[in-house]
C-alpha cells in the first residue's frame, strides 16, 4: 500500500510554490463594473456581513462610481450580486486573496 502511493497522483495541491486553480464554480473575488451602476446601493443594504462600499464621487448626474471590498469581511456568499438589478457585480473565481497586513484587505474592485 505504501509502496503504491510512491507512483500516485498527491491528492493535495501545492499551494504557494504553485499556481492556485479552482473550478470555475468556485465564488471567489467579485467583479464591479461602473458604467453600468447607478449607485441604489442595495448590494451594500443586502451584504450579511458589511463587506462592500459603493462610492459616488461625482454628482448624480455625473457618477463616478467606485467600489470597495473588504475581503476579511467578505464570506463570498453572491448576494450582492444576486440583489444587483444591473448585473453590475458578479462573483469569478479568483480566491488567492491573503494579505499580510490588515489594511491591505480592503480593496478597489
Ligand atoms: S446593487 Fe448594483 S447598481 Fe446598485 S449600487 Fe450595488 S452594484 Fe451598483
Ligand atoms: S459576496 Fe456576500 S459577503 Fe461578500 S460583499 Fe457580497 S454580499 Fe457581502
Amino acid at each position: 500500500m505504501v509502496f503504491k502511493s510512491l507512483f500516485r497522483k498527491p491528492s493535495t495541491i501545492q499551494y504557494m510554490g504553485g499556481k492556485l486553480s479552482l473550478d470555475n464554480r468556485v465564488r471567489g473575488l467579485l467583479r464591479y463594473d461602473p458604467a453600468t451602476c447607478i449607485d441604489c446601493k442595495l448590494c451594500m443594504r443586502d451584504c450579511p456581513t458589511g463587506a462592500i462600499r459603493i462610492v459616488n464621487n461625482g454628482t448624480k448626474t455625473e457618477r463616478d462610481m467606485h467600489a470597495y471590498l473588504d475581503t476579511g469581511l467578505c464570506i463570498f456568499c453572491g448576494q450582492c450580486a444576486d440583489s444587483c438589478s444591473k448585473n453590475s457585480l458578479s462573483c469569478t473565481s479568483k480566491a488567492d486573496l491573503s494579505q499580510l497586513k490588515h489594511d491591505d484587505l480592503t480593496i478597489e474592485l
